[in-house]
Order: C-alpha cells, then sequence, then structure tokens
C-alpha cells in the first residue's frame, strides 16, 4: 500500500514513516511538506492519504479539499484545533490524529491495519430510519467495511441466513420484530463470540440499554453519537473478534502446516465420530522422512510437510478434516465415506504429489471404516498403515 504524507515538520515526517514501514507490511510512505509538492504527485498513485490539517502555504485547509477531491482515505494530523472539530471536514475523513500525543502514531497503526482487515468483513445496519441509515452505513463505508442494511429484525434475520455477516448493528425500536427480538434469536445460532452486536438506539433510559446488554449485546451508543464513537467502537470491537478468532486457530491447528492438531481431534471429533453413520479414517505417514532431513536439513523438512499438508488440502472435501498426528504422520477423518471410496480418494492424493523442489517423496497409508470408536478406528488404520510399510512402503492398505 502506498501512503502519502503532507506535513511541514520534517522530523516528524521520518518519524512516521519509520514507524509505519516498520509496523505495517507491504507500505511503503512518500512524504511531501508544502502543498507545492503534494500538487505535484498523481494522487492515483496512492491509497491513503495522511495530512496535517494546516500546511505552510495555504490557508485555510485549501490542500485537504484537494485531496478530498481525489479520495475518500484521507487521515488528518491535528493540533487540537477546535476549527477542524467543528468543520465538516471531520465528517469527510477517515479520522484524525493529535500531533502532539506520541501514542496517536501506535493507534494510526493500528487504525491502518484494522482498515485493511476491514475490506473483508461484512457488517449488517439493521434500523428503520431510512436516514439514520445512511448516516451509519456511510461511517462504516469509510472505515472500509461491506455494509449490508435492513429495516426490521425480520429483514436482518433473511440477510444474516444469505450472507457471512462478520458484525451486527441494530436499533431498539422497529416494526415488526424490534431490536430486542431480534438479538435472541440471533443469539440461539451465533454466540457474543462468533457474532459481535452494537446496539444504537435513541432510547434515553440507560436501564434498556442494560437489558440488551443482558440479552447478548456486545455494546452499545445513544442516538445521536459522534462519527468517531461508532468508528471506534466498531474497530475495537472486530479487533477483540480478531484475537478471538486468532485464539481458537493456534488451540486448535498445528503452528507449522496448518492442519488441525491432536486436541482438535479428540475434543471435537470425538463427538462428530457418532454423528455419522458411514466414516473412514485414513492414516498417512512420509516414507523415509529421517533420511529426507538427514540429506537435506531439518528446514528443508518442514517445507516439505507443508507441502505434503497443501496437496493433501487440494485433494480432499471441505467436510473432510486433515490432523497431524505426530511428526510426520498424518490423519484424515472422512465423513459419509466407506474405505473404497476413501482408497480414492488417497490414490488421488498419490497421484497429484509431485516432487518438491526435485526432492521426490512418497508415503504409506491405511485406512479403516470399521470400529466402534474413533480410538478403534485409529488403531485399525494404524495397522493397515504398519503393513504398507512391511510390504516396502509407498501403498495404500485398506
Ligand atoms: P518410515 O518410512 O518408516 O516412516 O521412516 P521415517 O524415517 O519416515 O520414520 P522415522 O519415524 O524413523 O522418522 C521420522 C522423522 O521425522 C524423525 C523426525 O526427526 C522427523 N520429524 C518429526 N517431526 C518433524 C518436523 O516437524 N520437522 C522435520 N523437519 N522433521 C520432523
Ligand atoms: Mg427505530
Ligand atoms: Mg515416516
Ligand atoms: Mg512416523
Amino acid at each position: 500500500m502506498r501512503i502519502l504524507i503532507a506535513d511541514s515538520d520534517y522530523i516528524y515526517l521520518k518519524l512516521l514513516k519509520n514507524y509505519l514501514e516498520k509496523y505495517l507490511v507491504n507500505v511503503k510512505c512518500e512524504l511531501v511538506s508544502s502543498f507545492k509538492e503534494l500538487k505535484e504527485k498523481k494522487l492515483s498513485d496512492y491509497e491513503l492519504f495522511i495530512t496535517n490539517i494546516s500546511l505552510p502555504d495555504v490557508e485555510e485547509s485549501e490542500h485537504l479539499e484537494y485531496i478530498l477531491k481525489h479520495s475518500d482515505n484521507v487521515i488528518v494530523i491535528t493540533k487540537f484545533e477546535d476549527s477542524f472539530l467543528k468543520s465538516s471536514l471531520r465528517e469527510q475523513v477517515i479520522d484524525y490524529i493529535m500531533k502532539e500525543d506520541i501514542h496517536s502514531i501506535e493507534y494510526l497503526v493500528k487504525l491502518i491495519k484494522r482498515l485493511g482487515k476491514n475490506k473483508d468483513l461484512n457488517v449488517l445496519v439493521v434500523e428503520d430510519s431510512y436516514v439514520i441509515r445512511e448516516h451509519e452505513k456511510k461511517i462504516l463505508k469509510k472505515i472500509r467495511l461491506n455494509v449490508f442494511e435492513a429495516a426490521n429484525g425480520k429483514e436482518a434475520l433473511d440477510v444474516l441466513e444469505k450472507e457471512n455477516i462478520n458484525l451486527l448493528i441494530t436499533d431498539l425500536v422497529m416494526p415488526g420484530m424490534d431490536g430486542e427480538q431480534l438479538i435472541v434469536r440471533v443469539r440461539e445460532d451465533y454466540s457474543m463470540n462468533s457474532l459481535p452486536i452494537i446496539v444504537i438506539s435513541g432510547n434515553e433510559d440507560t436501564n434498556k440499554f442494560l437489558k440488551t446488554l443482558k440479552l447478548g449485546a456486545n455494546d452499545y451508543l445513544k442516538k445521536p453519537f459522534l462519527k468517531e464513537e461508532l468508528m471506534i467502537r466498531v474497530n475495537n470491537l472486530l479487533d477483540v473478534y480478531d484475537n478471538m478468532r486468532k485464539i481458537e486457530n493456534q488451540l486448535k491447528k498445528d503452528p507449522l502446516t496448518e492442519a488441525y492438531n491432536r486436541f482438535y481431534l479428540e475434543h471435537i471429533l470425538e463427538n462428530a465420530f457418532n454423528v455419522y453413520e458411514t466414516k473412514s479414517i485414513a492414516m498417512l505417514d512420509i516414507d523415509f522422512f529421517k533420511k529426507i532431513n538427514d540429506t537435506y536439513g531439518h528446514q528443508i523438512g518442514d517445507e516439505i510437510l507443508k507441502h505434503f499438508v497443501n496437496t493433501i488440502k487440494n485433494s480432499i472435501r471441505k467436510s473432510d478434516v486433515l490432523v497431524r498426528y505426530g511428526g510426520e504422520e498424518f490423519l484424515i477423518f472422512m465423513p459419509n465415506t466407506s474405505k473404497k471410496e476413501a482408497a480414492i480418494v488417497l490414490y488421488k492424493i498419490k497421484k497429484a504429489l509431485e516432487p518438491y523442489k526435485d526432492i521426490r517423496y512418497t508415503f504409506s497409508a491405511g485406512i479403516a471404516d470399521e470400529g466402534e470408536s474413533l480410538a478403534e478406528m485409529i488403531k485399525i488404520a494404524d495397522e493397515r498403515l504398519y503393513q504398507s510399510k512391511e510390504e516396502g512402503r509407498d501403498k495404500i492398505t485398506f
């Protein structure tokens, strides 16, 4: 991402540039210190503009209006200037930071990271007033979220069914299904960690808001609100939500290959086991992996493990679950699949397995679709894997 920064204070410019390029990936900052230099730049080359509210060669904020004609993606640097905070320019920019405050640069880094992630997230605005809905939509679009809308609770449920919504913002008083009813319905299907909810209402009674928190809303906002109030609450909530996802993933997945780990196998698949009448388990083990490590080094060994996992992932269905069972041993759980059908999948993997940078490698496998428990099924598949090894490797037994 290319960022253009405009400020007359060169030390501050360098500081900002160093900070942003150090803490943000794929960011390149260019610096200008006057409106004259700014006008020499081709504005369409930049995705984001960070500019001081004043520059030495402009009166008022002529340069800011100039940038805003080309782009919505503007963040302002200001000393606490009342005139800016009261002006309509505040509404048009994404946000502002205080120049005097060193922590504001950390806030800026966090904000830019958030804007990058928001592009992939969907928010649903539920509000019966068209004017207020448009106002909220405008703010949410400014922080790069994809916005969906509904005029009442019923419409909102329809959108939730069809779209992958990451955040719900709802009014309380609406015709048909109101906000409270909506929260109750949504919480039957989505936990507070999987779909955050913000309530926005003109209600004067704080008790009304407290009730929605008890019903499962994550946060609330009273109308009228400042643009930044909504923006910061939304961004903070999405940060929390991201961290939850990250922790959940770390609990479930092996960090090297991003296959599921044994914790996931034992805690989640154990329950899934009884859900399916027909299912298969395949155990796969890379042949002579110790020799690969000894010949090419442990790092190349790690790369081969990732290469193996990617090959498997491209050959299995979405409903199949791939687990790193041990060092170079993997398990695939296949619901609604007999061992003959599973064998076809394994032969497909065998055929798809290309050498990694000229290093040819193979695997052996055992498949089972019989057994009263997950543990028993794994044991049988494992015995067949060892049979494959015994019989010379690069083999699939079922
Ligand atoms: P076989 O054909 O009988 O399976 O022989 P093998 O050499 O593959 O099996 P063995 O169990 O003797 O060795 C497994 C090797 O896998 C030993 C271990 O160092 C290596 N290994 C386990 N985990 C990792 C890892 O995360 N990275 C790398 N590079 N190697 C690993
Ligand atoms: Mg209303
Ligand atoms: Mg092995
Ligand atoms: Mg092994």
